[in-house]
């Protein structure tokens, strides 16, 4: 969990290396069904692009298929996003036989995600964050991107919506004794180190 920008994609990359994890984003699966022209990508272009939250419903659908098709341990960057989708994934869970390790906050503060959202570029290829401001491709040759809704107007929608909408799932996790927060406002590298380490402690 954290808020836009927080770090939970490039977080999510560096753990699903170390631990042997499959990486959902579901950021990621929508605009890959965007980028692709789909009926599902065109339904959610316009809320995705103006920072709203795709329907509970369809998110949930679309988890249940990802998930219920694979064994191994999974990583979910962006879901829940709200307290729906948290119900739904515990009865997703007992369902499958499965359960939830840890529910990892990555916390930053707003001045600071704003910060970083509106000088974010993407690789179209690996999807990771560029280096450096200046680099004109990412390490891996792939061409770099602005997300439609790293915009100005759009991430301070976000950063709302993620108020009023997501921020209720931090409580509905708090008291389960799986909820661990970590200071999101450090380098890559040391955030990593600080995940790493709640992790050896979940059983
Ligand atoms: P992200 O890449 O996680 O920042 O997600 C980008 C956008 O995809 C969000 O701003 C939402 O519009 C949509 N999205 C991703 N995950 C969810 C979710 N669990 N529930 C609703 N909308 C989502």
């Amino acid at each position: 969990m954290g808020c836009p920008g927080a770090g939970k994609g490039t977080q999510s990359a560096k753990l699903k290396e170390t631990l042997n994890l499959k990486h959902i984003s579901t950021g990621d699966v929508l605009r890959a069904q965007m980028a692709a022209g789909t009926e599902l990508g065109k339904q959610v272009a316009a809320l995705i692009n103006q920072g709203n939250l795709v329907p509970d419903g369809l998110m949930i659908s679309m988890l249940q298929n990802i998930i219920s098709t694979t064994d191994q341990g999974v990583i979910l960057d962006g879901f829940p996003r709200t307290v729906a989708q948290a119900q739904a994934l515990d009865d997703m869970m007992k369902r499958l036989g499965r359960q939830i390790s840890a529910v990892v906050m990555i916390d930053l503060p707003q001045e600071e995600v704003v910060k970083r959202l509106s000088s974010r570029r993407l690789c179209k290829k690996c999807g990771k964050p560029a280096a450096t401001a200046t680099q004109a491709a990412c390490e891996c040759g792939g061409e770099l991107y602005v997300r439609g809704d790293d915009a100005p107007q759009s991430v301070k929608h976000r950063l709302e919506v993620y108020r009023l909408q997501t921020l209720p799932v931090k409580e509905y996790y708090q008291h389960s004794g799986k909820y661990v927060e970590i200071n999101g406002n450090q380098t890559p590298d040391q955030v990593f180190e600080d995940i790493c380490n709640v992790l050896k402690k979940v059983k």
